[in-house]
């Protein structure tokens, strides 16, 4: 029986519910009437429920699709202005119990190499990421207990947190391990980490049982259920995702959003990320095994949709995805990518990018430097900010802020003096000449006097070498 407030997986993702929203959503998506009413509570900018939603995503109606765009993108500029905030992902160690299929690094794979980096490796990573400019991670690690205890990671956190290099730091670490207890979630918020992240993979808990034949990941109950434990052991910044291409899109879309509400009905407080991962090519991974991967347009589809339906609710795509659709799924929703990644253990260090431990093929290989450059020069700013977690501006607090509106006068401010810090210490000469520009005219654009006066007296600062001012 749904009940979005229940803690049993199988309450909040109700296989029924699920199905009778995609039943709805097909009878109405030729419904103009039912159409037009959602888009324009959508307008509010306070959100839609699952069922509306997904009425939104059937339809197939040019015109229509055209109006979720374009208040998709006005929703994007109202919430996230024109900054894009950049992170890099950090793989720990392949070493991983589980069988999951879309995965090479899942047990039975002998071909791949096994890899866990020591803490000395860590450390020459972070150095390395400090030097192209990074200053947030998303851990990686498989789920291995012996290999990567849970100790491993707090101990790893512990190192990256503490390399200081020139004048780099990593000051927000998010982490994507597997599901754990309440007291390992507790371990991992006294170690100051930024957001939890898991990926559902699949809501299908059929599909989701073969995906995951072997190892604790098989449990369904006890990975959906793990943002509970993480909120219970204090951890208000969670993120949520899956991995289009294993089930049907509509199904999986529905599902996400059933688990959102879940999370505000029961916690009170909504994801922080929903991450909009497809699956990719890697060792032994063929992506045409899977018969419900998704155009590019579809794709697209789901983020403008995601974006109306959750506007407070960050976006997250990965270096998974071409140049050309990040360029689209930018415009049209997502608020934070990926830049210059490896997505192999100790990568960072190695010359030419490794192949022998990757996780899956990076589609966009372009270096940091570029990255930045090319949402310069296509309007946006990019943003190396870290401010709310440090604040303590998470959970239900970071969600007031975000309400009230004043979100401008944070993260616009913070964007501009980490871009800043970035131009001083780590672009291109190119690049320099465009940031410059860019700080120079959307400083203007800063709304409180007050605010405005400060930013522009810490950016003089930042030129003269002083470093990591915030709002
Ligand atoms: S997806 Fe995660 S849990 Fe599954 S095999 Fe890969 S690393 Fe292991
Ligand atoms: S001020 Fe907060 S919400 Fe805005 S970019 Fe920085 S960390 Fe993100």
């Amino acid at each position: 029986m749904y009940n979005p407030k229940s803690l049993k997986a199988e309450e909040f993702i109700d296989n029924q519910e699920v199905l009778d929203t995609l039943a709805y959503a097909e009878e109405c998506k030729d419904n103009m009437e039912v159409i037009d009413s959602i888009i324009e509570k959508a307008k509010l900018r306070k959100g839609l429920t699952h069922r509306e939603a997904s009425v939104l995503l059937a339809c197939e109606n040019p015109e229509k699709i055209k109006e979720i765009y374009d208040l998709a993108e006005q929703i994007k500029k109202d919430f996230y202005g024109n900054r894009i905030v950049m992170f890099a992902p950090l793989y720990l160690s392949n070493y991983c119990v589980n069988g999951c299929v879309y995965c090479p690094y899942h047990h039975q794979n002998c071909n791949i190499q096994r890899k866990k980096l020591t803490q000395e490796e860590i450390k020459k990573e972070v150095i390395a990421l400090q030097d192209m400019g990074h200053k947030r991670l998303a851990l990686e690690c498989g789920e291995d207990p012996v290999n990567n205890p849970i100790d491993y990671v707090l101990e790893s956190i512990k190192t990256i947190y503490s390399i200081k290099h020139k004048n780099g730091a990593i000051r927000r670490v998010n982490v994507n391990i597997a599901a754990t207890t309440v007291e390992n979630y507790r371990k991992l918020k006294d170690a100051g980490i930024g957001t939890y992240i898991l990926f559902q993979e699949t809501y299908h808990k059929e599909s989701y049982l073969k995906l995951h034949p072997t190892g604790p990941k098989h449990d369904y109950a006890y990975h959906t259920e793990a943002m509970d434990r993480a909120m219970e052991g204090g951890i208000d910044d969670v993120g949520l995702g899956v991995l289009f291409g294993l089930e049907l899109y509509k199904y999986e879309f529905a599902a996400l959003l059933m688990h959102a509400e879940h999370l505000e009905a029961a916690w009170g407080v909504g994801p922080h990320t929903i991450s909009v991962p497809r699956i990719k090519k890697a060792d032994d991974i063929d992506p045409s095994a899977f018969d419900n991967s998704i155009s590019d347009e579809t794709f697209c589809k789901i983020a403008a949709c995601i974006r109306v339906a959750v506007p407070y609710t960050g976006m997250i795509i990965s270096t998974r995805e071409s140049e050309e659709v990040r360029a689209e799924i930018i415009r049209l929703g997502v608020s934070q990518i990926s830049g210059a990644s490896r997505t192999s253990v100790g990568g960072y260090t190695e010359e030419e990018r490794p192949h022998d431990t990757e996780q899956f093929d990076v589609s966009d290989q372009r270096t940091l430097d570029e990255v930045v450059r090319w949402l310069m020069e296509t309007g946006y700013i990019p943003s190396f900010c870290t401010a709310c977690y440090r604040e303590g501006r998470t959970g239900d607090r970071f969600m007031e802020l975000c309400k009230s509106g004043q979100i401008l006068n944070c993260c616009h401010p913070n964007a501009l003096m980490t871009l800043k810090e970035f131009l001083m210490d780590y672009a291109t000469e190119e690049t320099v000449k465009i940031g410059e520009k860019l700080i120079a005219e959307e400083i203007e654009k800063i709304p409180n006097p007050r605010v405005k006066e400060i930013a522009i007296n810490n950016l003089s600062s930042i030129k003269n070498g002083s470093r990591d001012f915030r709002f």
